[in-house]
């Protein structure tokens, strides 16, 4: 049996020892004071609210609020969508129904206040219960943030995000922002004190105040002076909008900058520390620092010419690309599944996980690109990776759309369109 079976049949058990509780209880010891529905008062429309309390079942709530044993049976049924191991503790219930002499004197709607954007009703048409979700939106708006960087993207994504209450959801703008420029900017060792960051972007609430970061619609990344700009951009006929640089060329490239993703290993790092460890000169390598069992990825398309133990490597993957470059990853705690020599791998596709195997005082990912055999610089041999260009015919679009977009990255930081469409 599964742990989630085991649940909902405890939960059954519950509800069904519950019934018997809520049945004797109405001539049992004092209960806490709770609502009773239907209440005493002139005839008419009434309400009552009640709370699910801790560890207590639904059907005791029910039977709180005036229900039998087959109604709140039928009730619990028609609550098709009910998770029972998501009702939350302190779950607010309304009962509404009908005292006008004659009446059904029993509740005709159960309202279920989930969470503050989900609300179940539970709704009785003679002995027939049925059940209906209400959802309030989200709403989206748009921001724009401005940030300048001194220990690491993160920091001055966070730093230049005031209008974003979430810490979680600077950390998604964070991220969002270099994925998008992972094909250009290694985020992890690229940047320096005094480089910019600025982005347009949507951002949605719940009514419990819960954030999320929708689409980034421009973004800009200024290195010693001179920025990068990311701007979105559906060309005619494609299926969905990518992002183009100032001049009309895709952020998308042959290489990643970068065999770990951003995402991992500031996450890894607290998003403080920033993640280097040795230098290029004295190594012939890159290091990342990173947790054990991060994954790494090949930074291209290629065909793993080794995958195997490899002195001081220790675990090592090399990959032939089809420019002729070889990337070299070490130290690898395992490689990944189907990974040998021979197999074809894809840009991004995860080889292996990072370790300390070989030659390592801790964790980390040692990575090489050669060419001709030789150690490059992947800063220097990866710099001239620039994406195709727009075709000419999608210029004049393109242009008009930058133009749009750089207004907004040069307005104030703060909220630039309030919301106006409900979505979500
Ligand atoms: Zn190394």
């Amino acid at each position: 049996m599964t742990a989630s079976r085991n649940r909902v049949a405890l939960w059954v058990a519950g509800a069904a020892v519950a019934l018997l509780a809520a049945a004797a209880l109405r001539f049992g010891p004092a209960m806490p004071p709770r609502p009773n529905a239907p209440p005493a008062g002139p005839p008419g429309a009434w309400s009552a609210e009640d709370t699910l309390g801790k560890g207590e079942s639904l059907a005791a709530v029910l039977g709180r609020g005036g229900l039998g044993g087959d109604d709140q049976t039928a009730a619990i049924r028609a609550a098709k969508t009910i998770d029972p191991r998501k009702i939350p503790a302190g779950m607010q219930v309304r009962f509404s129904g009908d005292s006008t002499n004659g009446a059904d004197p029993r509740p005709m709607d159960i309202a279920l206040l989930f969470s503050a954007d989900l609300t179940l009703h539970l709704v009785r048409d003679g002995n027939v219960w049925s059940s209906r979700e209400e959802r309030t939106p989200w709403l989206t708006d748009t921001l724009v943030m401005h940030g300048v960087v001194h220990s690491n993207l993160y920091d001055a994504v966070n730093a230049g995000s005031g209008d974003l209450a979430t810490k979680k959801a600077r950390a998604e703008l964070a991220w969002a922002i270099a994925d998008i420029f992972e094909y250009r900017i290694d985020m992890s060792r690229e940047l320096q004190d005094g480089d910019a960051v600025r982005a347009v972007f949507e951002r949605s609430r719940s009514p419990a105040g819960i954030e999320k970061i929708g689409a980034i619609l421009a973004a800009g990344l200024e290195r010693s002076g001179a920025e990068i700009q990311a701007i979105r951009f559906a060309p005619r006929g494609e299926p969905k909008a990518d992002y183009y640089d100032q001049d009309g060329r895709s952020l998308r490239a042959q290489f990643l900058r970068a065999p770990l993703s951003f995402r991992r290993i500031s996450s890894v790092f607290g998003m403080r520390e920033h993640p280097i460890l040795g230098e290029w000169r004295s190594h012939k390598g890159t290091d990342y620092a990173a947790a054990t069992g991060t994954p790494v990825r090949s930074i291209g398309n290629g065909v793993v010419l080794f995958a195997a133990t490899r002195g001081g490597y220790g675990n090592s993957i090399d990959v032939r690309h089809p420019n002729g470059f070889v990337t070299r990853y070490g130290h690898l705690k395992a490689f990944a599944s189907g990974v040998r020599t021979g197999s074809r791998v894809s840009m991004g596709q995860t080889i292996g996980y990072v370790g300390m195997t070989g030659l390592a005082t801790g964790p980390h990912l040692h990575f090489e690109v050669l060419v001709g055999g030789v150690q490059r610089d992947p800063r220097t041999a990866l710099k001239s990776n620039a994406g195709p260009p727009l075709v000419a015919r999608e210029m004049a679009a393109f242009d008009r759309a930058r133009h749009d977009a750089v207004n907004e990255l040069d307005r104030a930081a703060g909220v630039v369109r309030a919301p106006a469409v409900p979505s979500h």
